[in-house]
């Protein structure tokens, strides 16, 4: 692949579709984390209790939970063992007040993958909220591959049977985030508030706008169409 096409794209674009669960019942620590993770270019929603957050976890897609041990009602815990059990591998950095060996162990045999005993410099929690996100191929690949559609996400390249695309960064973002979740309907305001970073559906006509530019680069050249209009719901990338 070429060099030349790929426009410079800011941070915000690679990462604008992160989404983060944090799940915390003191409110300082709550609206703490909201904004200093949003500030980083995190789409972050907060849940005040156990059985809020758990809810969320399996209703939404999160690409990272932020679970606080201490809950009232359902603890930590419990929200862990109820998300692993219902087959949910979303990462879970787990906050605790103890420094106790046991309750590390615990979360971790549990399925977290990783801790933080708190208090703690938000600094670290970046840190950690960057490795997680980091780690592994399955959870953050760098090269989607979606049939003959090759995205190279450092990169931000995009080819079509091996046919170099001209995307936008926000195209671009787009063309990722819908085969990042290859086969489920995304909604046009979920999309919205993903790409655009916006958090009402009022004007989600931007989003049938940029899907109708990003087909004429992606699909008008080829027999097979990936992306399709799911009536009445959204859109939806499909390999078959
Ligand atoms: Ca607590």
């Amino acid at each position: 692949m070429d060099e030349t096409l790929s426009p410079p794209s800011s941070p915000t674009t690679t990462i604008a579709f992160m989404r983060i669960l944090v799940v915390e019942d003191e409110r300082k620590t709550a609206d703490y984390l909201h904004k200093g993770l949003t500030e980083n270019g995190y789409v972050v929603d907060v849940a005040l209790q156990g059985d809020d957050g758990l809810h969320l976890a399996l209703e939404e897609l999160y690409d990272l939970v932020i679970l606080d041990v201490n809950l009232p009602g359902r603890d930590g815990w419990s929200v862990l063992q109820s998300l692993r059990r219902a087959g949910r591998q979303t990462p879970v950095l787990f906050l605790t007040a103890s420094d106790g060996v046991e309750s590390r162990v615990k979360g971790l045999d549990l399925g977290a993958d990783d801790y933080l005993v708190k208090p703690f410099a938000f600094s670290e929690l970046l840190a950690r909220v960057r490795s997680i996100l980091r780690r592994g191929p399955a959870r953050q690949p760098e090269l989607l591959v979606v049939a003959d559609l090759e995205l190279d996400l450092p990169r931000h390249k995009a080819a079509r049977a091996g046919r170099r695309l001209d995307l936008t960064p926000k195209e671009f973002a787009l063309l990722a985030l819908l085969a990042r979740r290859k086969g489920e309907v995304l909604s046009r305001t979920l999309i919205a508030e993903l790409v655009w970073e916006m958090h009402f559906d009022s004007d989600t006509n931007v989003v049938d706008v940029a899907v109708r530019r990003l087909r004429g680069k992606v699909d008008d050249d080829f027999e097979f169409k990936l992306i399709r209009t799911v009536r009445g719901v959204g859109y939806v990338l499909e390999d078959r």
